[in-house]
């Protein structure tokens, strides 16, 4: 690592006394953005940096069509929904357009915690039980609720008694069967409800993020989440699919995570590419569901759904649909995991890559292969940060090197990249 330079290291001073130490920043060394146009940022001093990491901007940094949507609202009216309002209306009507016809009605928050605690509110009342089942490394936001039944925090926040996890990516980067991989899966979810009802909370949902961020990346087996929708079905409860990541084309092969799994839903949640950095999220589900929670209390949000995230929302949409983003995730997804698998493929620490679209994990190893390897991972990380190339790290020990770039990430774009991976291989990082 390249060490931080007079100014950088004042900037970080200054973020400590004024923003405190609660919120970690990325990289040894720091970034200091201060511009960004499709899938790079810039720094202060000019240096043009490749974003493989950054989802929040999934139509580009600074895309200008957002640009004009915004500004546009503002100089109309930003007030909160509970006035009349048309773009609160278009964009609802035609975000559901995007959902299996069940899925029928939606309500605005400002991020994918809110969402998620939402969902989790209107699924207890909807079932009348308590009991939550995650994966065993899931991270589904900051709120009191959200963040306690958010295992990959560690142990600074204490899990929910009502709380029951379930491993799943052993099974899910085994090389077993899937046939054998769903039954193993459906056993211990099965399990799990058991727990939460000898415990008599009852199950009111499981939520899964669909695409396994924080386990480590997991697209592999599909079909195992429809088994544990019919599974939550049986012992009372809904499944709620949590959108936040593999939402909005990243994945690929279909616009939301949950349909690559053929899952029957019952409600979804998304949050941060929805309006490509404009604070906004949402919790779509089947019309019964909400008719319970209404019958009992009632959702107010003061910014959910307010006129200008849901044009910046509108315009991310457009983007997607005309510039064919859900297909373009596809094969570029496709095109740089098959590049990095014949590069990396023979490399000592290479343990194994995994991607849905535009979503990539690489397992990094000790030099012999034979366990995971965060220190490894890191120095992967920092190397690429001096080479102005930003990834991160995912899965339980941080030891999977996490690629998850705006969608409008180009083939000249892999290029730069798989250049950068190829000098690494050459410098020894891969053993
Ligand atoms: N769910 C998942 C799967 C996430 O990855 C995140 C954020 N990393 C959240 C929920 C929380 O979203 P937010 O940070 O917008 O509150």
């Amino acid at each position: 690592m390249t060490a931080l330079d007079d100014d950088e290291r004042a900037l970080v001073e200054r973020r400590k006394r004024i923003l405190g130490t609660m919120g970690p920043l990325f990289y040894d060394r720091p970034v200091h953005i201060v511009r960004g146009q499709a899938a790079h940022l810039f720094d202060a001093s000019g240096n043009d940096y490749l974003d493989c990491y950054n989802n929040v901007a999934c139509v580009g940094h600074a895309n200008p069509r957002v640009r004009e949507a915004v500004n546009d609202q503002l100089g109309r009216q930003d007030t909160h929904s509970r006035y009349l309002q048309d773009e609160i209306l278009d964009y609802g009507e035609r975000l559901l357009h995007s959902f299996p016809d069940a899925l029928d009605r939606v309500n605005f928050t400002n991020s994918g915690s809110e969402s998620n605690d939402l969902a989790l509110r209107m699924a207890r009342v909807y079932t009348g039980h308590q009991g939550v089942v995650v994966t065993a490394h899931a991270y589904h936001g900051i709120t009191s609720l959200v963040s306690s039944i958010s295992p990959s925090f560690g142990t600074g926040v204490p899990l929910a008694p009502f709380l029951a996890t379930v491993e799943v990516a052993d099974v899910l980067t085994s090389k077993q069967p899937e046939s054998q991989v769903r039954a193993t899966l459906k056993q211990r979810f099965e399990d799990a409800f058991q727990k939460l009802h000898d415990g008599g909370f009852g199950v009111s949902a499981v939520l899964l993020d669909q695409i396994f961020s924080s386990d480590g990346i997991l697209p592999g087996a599909t079909g195992w989440v429809g088994d544990i929708a019919q599974a939550v079905h049986r012992a009372g409860g809904i499944l709620i699919a949590d959108e936040v990541q593999s939402g909005f084309a990243r994945t690929g092969e279909a616009f939301w995570g949950f349909q690559r799994h053929h899952a029957d839903a019952d409600m979804v949640t998304t949050g941060k590419p929805m309006a490509n950095g404009i604070p906004t999220g949402a919790v779509i589900y089947k019309h019964k569901i909400g008719e319970a929670f209404a019958s009992c209390t009632r959702y107010f949000n003061t910014f959910g759904g307010n006129p200008v995230s849901m044009r910046a929302a509108g315009a991310v949409l457009d983007e997607i649909e005309e510039r064919h983003l859900l297909s373009h995730a596809q094969k570029i997804g496709e095109e740089l995991s098959a590049q990095l698998l014949q590069l990396l493929g023979g490399t000592p620490r290479f343990r194994g890559i995994r991607h849905a679209g535009l979503f990539l994990g690489i397992d990094i190893g000790s030099s012999d292969s034979t366990s995971s390897d965060p220190m490894a991972a890191r120095a992967i990380i920092s190397k690429l940060r001096d080479m102005f190339i930003l990834i991160s790290s995912s899965g339980p020990d941080g030891s999977t090197l996490k690629l998850r770039p705006p969608l409008v990430f180009s083939s000249s774009d892999v290029d730069r990249f798989m250049k950068a991976c190829s000098t690494l291989v050459d410098e020894g990082y891969f053993g």
